[in-house]
């Protein structure tokens, strides 16, 4: 590495960002080299406590020690042999999953939005081959503010035009309804082509938008009472993020496709999975799916161990408390700046009110980065805060100070 004189290692490497790599994001100008537990340290060795987590993905904190110690043990035996030979750790894999989840059959891949994707696919094909929808009839139904990724498929359900300008032509099947509005949800699945309705029990890249109390439970029997299986995006909300195991569990709703990522892995590597019944699931054949990646035996391992992490360790029941303990905090602070605290669990956000001179809550994040703490904001106006499960109170109650401290100073 060679540091030209006068620019920090913080600089070079955000430097060499701007030069080579494609401008698909707008980070903090911070550059991490370390993290462990909720801390992260960058080049230049301050340290600062992570209140991202990788947008959820390191509920068991940075670099949880049991499941490096799993990710070293299992990548010295054996990482990848395609999906055209059995391996030893896959079937072990696929058993503790679902028992652990409650569900008959798990179909292994690596990012989120690949879950996504496979979802809607055992949908159509549900739908085509037990519900006997017509041909390429199917209709899958989505929330307007979902976010599920960055694919085709993805970007065709989105409500928001960024996401979708500029890449059309769009897939069609899909119908958009208002989120937490049951009666739109009732009218919908009236046709008889519609297969499925996919939801995030709270949305989360919409800026942590909570539906109602009992929104969920309601949804689920309408798609029930119509025959229409609902898909839970849990990539976010789930693995005790919300204070349960499933945000889901909240009430009781078992769904019928169920889709996971994120902290699947504690943040070591893409891992996502969608779990179904054998009806669902096993509609699809031999040669009609698949990833070369998916299910591959380090993934295996490093996600059971993810997943044993997240109960040993108490962590839904962690998040329920320290959370509660930041909300309450949070909405405490007295600023004029802020509209809004909402929160369930540890996924939580603030809306924060335009001020100074046309600042926005980039503008709160940057001070927050200055005073040692990492967040990121979502639609201009939103903050979310989303720490590794793990912290304990006496941490929670520095960070809260830390929000208080920053916000009451910005005028
Ligand atoms: N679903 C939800 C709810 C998400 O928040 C995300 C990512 O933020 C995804 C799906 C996509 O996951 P990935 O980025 O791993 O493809």
């Amino acid at each position: 590495m060679i540091i030209e004189s006068g620019i920090n290692k913080s600089e070079y490497y955000i430097e060499l960002e701007n030069r080579y790599g494609a401008k698909n994001y707008k980070p903090l100008p911070v550059v991490i080299e370390r993290g462990e537990g909720v801390f992260l340290w960058d080049v230049e060795g301050k340290k600062y406590f992570d209140f991202l987590s990788a947008y959820s993905a390191v509920n068991q904190g940075h670099c949880h020690p049991r499941i490096l110690k799993t990710l070293l043990e299992q990548s010295s035996k054996l990482t990848l042999t395609s999906r055209a030979f059995h391996n030893n750790i896959l079937g072990e894999y696929e058993k503790y999953i679902c028992e652990y989840f409650g569900y008959e059959r798990v179909l292994p891949m690596n990012s989120g939005v690949e879950a996504g994707e496979t979802a809607i696919k055992l949908a159509r094909k549900w739908g085509y081959e037990v519900k006997r929808i017509p041909e390429n009839q199917a209709k899958i139904i989505f929330v307007e503010g979902n976010f599920w990724g960055r694919t085709i498929a993805a970007i065709s359900s989105s409500s928001d035009p960024s996401s979708y300008t500029g890449f059309g032509p769009l897939l069609s099947g899909y119908i958009k309804i208002p989120y937490n509005n049951l009666e739109a949800l009732a009218q919908a699945v009236a046709d008889k082509n519609v297969a499925a309705f996919m939801v995030e029990p709270i949305q989360g890249e919409a800026g942590v938008v909570m539906p109602d109390e009992g929104y969920l439970k309601k949804a689920f029997e309408i798609c029930n009472n119509a025959g229409v299986l609902f898909i839970a995006d849990e990539i976010q909300t789930g693995l005790a993020r919300t204070g349960k195991m499933l945000a889901c569990d909240w009430e009781d709703v078992k769904p019928d496709i169920l889709i996971l990522g994120k902290a699947l892995s504690g943040g070591f590597l893409p891992i996502s999975a969608v779990l179904a019944s054998n009806e669902v699931m096993l509609t699809i054949k031999p040669g009609e799916h698949g990833s070369t990646y998916g299910g591959n035996p380090l993934a295996c391992a490093v996600a059971m161990e993810a997943l044993q992490v997240i109960k040993d360790e108490n962590l839904a029941e962690n998040a329920e408390k320290m959370g509660k303990i930041l909300r309450e905090k949070l909405r405490k602070i007295n600023s004029p700046l802020i509209k809004e605290v909402r929160g369930k669990g540890l996924l939580n956000a603030i809306v924060i009110h335009p001020f100074g001179d046309n600042k926005t809550a980039y503008d709160v994040c940057l001070e927050l980065m200055k005073n040692g703490l990492l967040c990121k904001q979502t639609h201009g106006d939103i903050i979310r805060f989303a720490c590794p499960l793990v912290i304990t109170e006496e941490q929670i109650n520095i960070c809260a100070d830390i929000i208080e401290n920053v916000i009451v100073s910005l005028k």
